[in-house]
């Protein structure tokens, strides 16, 4: 294998290590002590799982989480009135809405009840606007773990061709945005299922971000000598060696790809750890400007 593996475990650790100390100079400066809170309607497994593990990381972050969690059929005015109570609620600097919400709930309307201030997944029109404009705002955390990811690895954009394959409103277009900005200063190309020929694309990148939840959407012969490839994907594919009968794979093909890349992050333990991190970034920067603004007497 010719390529460095890019530990986002390690790098995650890093990350929630300066959020912690973070945390514990907020609070003595100020006395604002980071609070996340966490909707969760209903009992999907994997929705149980992440907001288990994201609460988790609060603590261990020394931030406040509170669990909201409601009945699958409690209904949308429901929901939407603890997003109100949450947004009023000055214990709480962030709110998350775990996703994809039970059917019958209009998600869309759902983040946009959400206080911009309080958005700490970046995904209201309000966020992803001052994104799309370069001004502040809460970035995407698996897209913001994306480049955190590059910059800590020492992998260079400004002036390297990135292809990006995927365009959802929270992984694929954000990471556009963010390598299109001035401060990352690629040149991007956007591949989605309407692309004819994506591997003459991909044979052209500096850098691949594959974002399709597709195994097998990059193949090695695909990666130019040399390349950085990001692996955003979490797929489970079928395993008879496992006793689950799975395993979790990226969209790339790991060890083919590591034989012709510079850089390249397994799945799990490349993007997957960041997503958590990031979150625990934005709610820490969310609690501080709260107590800026609570100083300023705003
Ligand atoms: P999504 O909403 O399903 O979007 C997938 C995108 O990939 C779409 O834009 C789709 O194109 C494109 N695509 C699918 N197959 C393709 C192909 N063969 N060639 C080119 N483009 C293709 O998924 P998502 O929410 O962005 O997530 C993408 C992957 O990342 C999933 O595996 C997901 O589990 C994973 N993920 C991981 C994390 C993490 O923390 N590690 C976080 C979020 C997501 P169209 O627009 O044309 O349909």
């Amino acid at each position: 294998m010719k390529a460095k593996i890019i530990d986002g475990k390690a790098i995650a650790a890093e990350l929630r290590a300066e959020v912690a100390a973070g945390v514990r100079e907020l609070e003595s400066a100020t006395g604002v002590k980071p609070g996340l809170a966490v909707v969760l309607a209903g009992c999907d497994p994997a929705s149980v799982s992440y907001v288990t593990a994201k609460e988790k990381a609060c603590a261990e972050a020394g931030m406040r989480s509170f669990d909201i969690r409601l009945p699958a059929d409690a209904g949308q005015d429901a929901l939407l009135e603890r997003v109100r109570s949450l947004n009023a609620d000055p214990e709480v600097h962030g709110i998350l809405v775990q996703l994809p919400l039970p059917p019958g709930y209009d998600a869309q309307a759902v983040i946009e009840a959400i206080s911009p201030e309080k958005d700490v997944d970046g995904f209201t029109p309000e966020n992803m606007g001052r994104l799309a404009i370069g001004r502040d705002c809460f970035i995407p955390c698996t897209p913001h773990g994306v480049m955190e990811l590059l910059a800590r690895a020492g992998v260079e954009t400004a002036g390297r061709h990135a292809v990006v394959i995927g365009r959802s409103n929270i992984v694929g277009k954000p990471l556009a945005l963010l390598l299109s900005r001035k401060d990352a200063n690629a040149t991007v190309t956007v591949c989605h299922t309407g692309t004819p020929d994506l591997a003459e694309h991909v044979r052209r990148a500096d850098i691949v971000i594959a974002a399709a939840g597709r195994p097998g959407t990059v193949t090695g012969d695909m990666v130019k000598p040399g390349a950085a490839v990001v692996d955003v994907g979490v797929n489970r594919v079928p395993d008879a060696t496992r006793e689950r009968g799975w395993r979790l794979a990226g969209d790339c093909d790991f060890a083919a790809c590591a034989e012709k890349a510079s850089f390249i992050t397994p799945v799990p333990g490349g993007v997957g750890p960041m997503t958590i991190a990031m979150l625990l970034c934005n709610t820490l920067q969310a609690a501080r400007r709260f107590a800026a603004a609570g100083a300023r007497g705003a």
